[in-house]
Order: C-alpha cells, then structure tokens, then sequence
C-alpha cells in the first residue's frame, strides 16, 4: 500500500482506529506524515479523525495513539519494567508532587499548593535572587533545622524516609532543582503530567523531543518574572548546576557511556538555545541523529534531568556506604554471585585438589615406571597406564590454569570493590557531578525512548555500575 501511496495510486485510506495504521505510535506517526506529503486523506473511523478536518499534526492525535489499545498493551510491559528498575536501581520519575505542591486528592493529575511548606519555596526565591547561592541556602535551611523535601515527601505519604539515617540535609541539587522547575510559576513543563493537559484538550504537542511549556495550569508559588529572573541568575552563576564547572573542550560528562535502549548506538550531546532561558543541552541517540527517524527514534534526554537522576542515584548508594561500608560490599558480593567470598573459596578448594592430585598422578607415573625396569609389568600395560594417567593430568593442569584466571579475577574484583565503595562514599558531600566519577562507578547508562505512563513522561534510565546490581532494599525510592 504504501509503494502505490508513493506512486500517488492511493489518495483515501481508511480505517477502523488509528490504532491500525501502525504497530507503534511512532510508525503511526511515520505514516500519517507520508500520507500528509502525498496529499492523502486519512479517515480513522472510531477515532473520529480525518485528516481533512484536523491538521494532520493535529495535537490530539499523537496522544490519542499513545493511548490506542496496542500501545497500551507496550505501556503496560513498560510500566512493569520501570517498576521493577526503580525497585532495583532508583529510577527516575515524576510522579512526585513538586515541593511546595500536593496532587490533588480529587485529581491526582492536578497539583495544588500545600501550605505547610510553601513559603519554604518562595523564600528560595527570594534568597536566590537576593544573590545567596544554591549552596549557601541549603547551608541556611541546614542551619535551621528545615525538614528536607525529601523526608517531607515521605511523612507526606506516611512513609519512614529511607534517608532517615543519614544526615538528611538540604543539598544545593535539591536547591537547583527547584529554582529550574516551572512548576513554580503555575506551569507544566516538558510533558510532564501531560494528562492534566490532555483532559483539557489543550495540549501543545510540538515534536517527540521536544515538550513545549504550558502555562497557567495550577497555583503558582511566585511570579513568571520572579521565575525568568532566577533562570537568569542560573545563566550568569554557573558554579550552582549540578553539573561541574567544565571547559567546553572537555569531553562531555557523559561521553561514551549513554547507550540508546533500541539501537543500541551512543548518545551524542546537542545544545540548543532555547528561547526563554539558556542554553540547553541535551543527548539523543546519534543514529537517530545522523540516520534519521526510520532507523531510530530521537531518545530525547536533558542533561540537567540525566545529571540530577545520576547523582541522586549514585547518592543514594553513598547514603549506604556511609552507613556501612562493610554491609554494602557484601550486598553487593551477594548480588553478583562470581564475586562472593564463598564461591572464591570453593574455587580455591578445587585448586587446591586438583593440584593433590597432579602431584598424586606424579607419584603414581613413577611407580609405573619403575614396576616397568623391574618388569613386574609388560611394556604394552605400562604404556597404556601411563598414557591415561597423562591424559588426566594434562586435563587437571589445564582445568586448574582456567580456575586459577577466574579466582585471581574475582580477588581482583573483590579488591576493586573496596576501592569503588570508597569512591561512592565520597560522593556523599559532593553538590555536582563530575567526568571522573561517572567514568569510575559507572559501566553504561541505557536511556530509553520517552513514554507516557497515566499521562506523565517517563524515561527508562538504566544505570549499570562498574559494582553491579544490587537488590533494593527501600522500594519506593525515587526522583522528584
Ligand atoms: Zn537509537
């Protein structure tokens, strides 16, 4: 069908639901434009669409296929595997509330704004543009006992907070994010909790990486102006991005690591200048980049939003290696089986028996050998006797050099361990993230294409470390 679309034999397709028009909503999408460019009518019959009436970039259209039945179906797979990743690695999220506001217990698409803490939000504000830095507020609300978002969130919804134990204080990221966030003014940002838009029918839908912001959906904590002011303060005051203070030669922070979850290619860095505020950078996936959306689609990430979620992750473990370094190496022994001290010790125990035995198989070699010259044996006999016990030591020798390779891996693994641990308990002060700590704990970070769970944006961020997986013991961990 779509060679006579583009020999132009077709110019009407119909049919029952936009559902049928793709197996994704990004095949969909691919072949609604090639109908577009064709000049091709499209009728989606149960959807209510025709290509005639709507714009073909219609804005309800691509939420309307997010949410057909086939890709509900994908959503939910995918919905299972955030769960089961966030159990496991922290992943980020947005389903928290921002700081400041609640969801609305009668839509919990809908924040409104909670009083208790509010005025914590716009004194930020203030401060900041007052000239204080990221840092040197935190420091203020540290100094004042101000409970921390985070162990707010959690008395917010009943929770113990899983920072409980360690010195839960304010940190210049939390800060940061909260004076980037336009929440504050009363506006939805980068799809974000979409659906509160999507009721409305008034989402602006402009490209797969590209969420515009939409203003005016809720109460906000200070003015447009006051929120602009403060982005321009950020500009001119780099120091207070999570991110490092870097040279723009140097490699970016996360060069080499970030993985597309589909194609499997790099992520490259982009900057774009974004109209209201700064510059911003962000990865997406290079072959989308360079081959185009046929081969891969964009894997849109912002850096800020990556650097924050890496570094509360990797925080996180910090927090457990304050607590106790010991408890987190051996939970990390447990999880990656080849490294435990148990199984070391079993390797040592094989060594150690097949190297009795070569020595055994020597002893006996002799005495074949000399129950020959005493001819207490033919030649024929001794000949084959020798020859099988050879072969068994020749097996041992080689099964014991392998077994010795795995153990002085696994010691060395073990011993990295240490090392790595150390790094990720200094990690626990630090307010930026630097190239040499993400090259030293961390193997690869796969990044997913972005997908709508009950509305809000979700990406899959699957950090791998140098260390491992380990189970997590708090199961509800995540980024807000
Ligand atoms: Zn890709």
């Amino acid at each position: 069908m779509m060679n006579d679309i583009e020999g132009g034999k077709i110019n009407l397709v119909i049919t029952k639901d936009l559902s049928r028009l793709g197996r994704n909503y990004i095949e969909a999408g691919r072949h609604r434009e090639l109908f577009s460019e064709h000049g091709v009518r499209y009728i989606a019959i149960h959807d209510n669409h025709d290509s005639l009436n709507d714009d073909a970039y219609n804005i309800s259209t691509p939420i309307k296929e997010i949410m057909n039945e086939m890709y509900a179906a994908e959503v939910s797979r995918k919905v299972r595997a955030t769960k089961k990743l966030m159990a496991n690695q922290g992943k980020f999220s947005n389903s928290r509330a921002p700081y400041g506001y609640l969801k609305d217990p009668t839509n919990k698409y809908m924040l409104v704004v909670d009083d208790k803490v509010s005025h914590n939000v716009v004194r930020i504000f203030e401060l900041y543009l007052s000239g204080k830095t990221a840092r040197s507020i935190a420091d203020i609300f540290n100094r004042e006992n101000i409970t921390t978002a985070n162990e707010y969130f959690y008395s917010t919804i009943g929770k113990p907070s899983p920072y409980k134990n360690n010195k839960n204080k304010w940190g210049s990221a939390t800060i940061m994010g909260m004076i980037k966030n336009p929440a504050y003014y009363g506006a939805m940002a980068n799809g974000k909790r979409k659906i509160a838009s999507f009721k409305n029918h008034n989402v602006v839908y402009n490209d797969m990486d590209d969420w515009i912001i939409v203003d005016d959906t809720h109460e906000p904590l200070v003015s447009k102006e006051v929120w602009l002011e403060a982005q321009q303060v950020k500009v001119s005051n780099k120091k207070d991005t999570v991110r490092c203070r870097r040279t723009t030669d140097e490699v970016s922070l996360f060069a080499g690591i970030l993985k597309c979850s589909d194609c499997g290619g790099n992520l490259a860095l982009k900057r774009r200048l974004n109209k209201t505020v700064d510059i911003k950078e962000y990865y997406q996936c290079g072959t989308y980049a360079q081959k185009g959306k046929n081969v891969c689609s964009a894997h849109y990430i912002e850096m800020d939003v990556l650097t924050e979620a890496v570094l509360s992750d990797i925080q996180r473990y910090a927090v457990l290696a304050a607590e106790d370094e010991k408890k987190l190496i051996d939970r990390i022994l447990k999880a990656n089986d080849t490294f435990q001290t148990k199984n070391l010790l079993r390797y040592e125990k094989t060594i150690r028996e097949s190297k009795n035995r070569i020595n055994e198989i020597d002893g006996i070699l002799q005495n074949l050998y000399e129950d020959k010259i005493s001819k207490e044996i033919t030649a024929d006999i001794f000949k084959r006797m020798s020859q099988k016990y050879r072969d068994e030591q020749t097996k041992l020798i080689s099964e014991t050099e392998q077994l010795e390779a795995e153990l002085a891996d696994g010691q060395r693994i073990q011993r990295d361990m240490n090392g790595l641990v150390k790094r990720i308990k200094e990690c626990l002060t630090i307010d930026c993230l630097t190239r040499s700590i993400v090259v030293d704990l961390i193997d690869k970070i796969v990044v997913s294409e972005n997908y709508s769970v009950d509305g809000e944006k979700n990406i899959d961020i699957d950090i791998v470390y140098k260390f491992g997986r380990i189970e997590d013991e708090e199961k509800e961990l995540s980024v807000g």
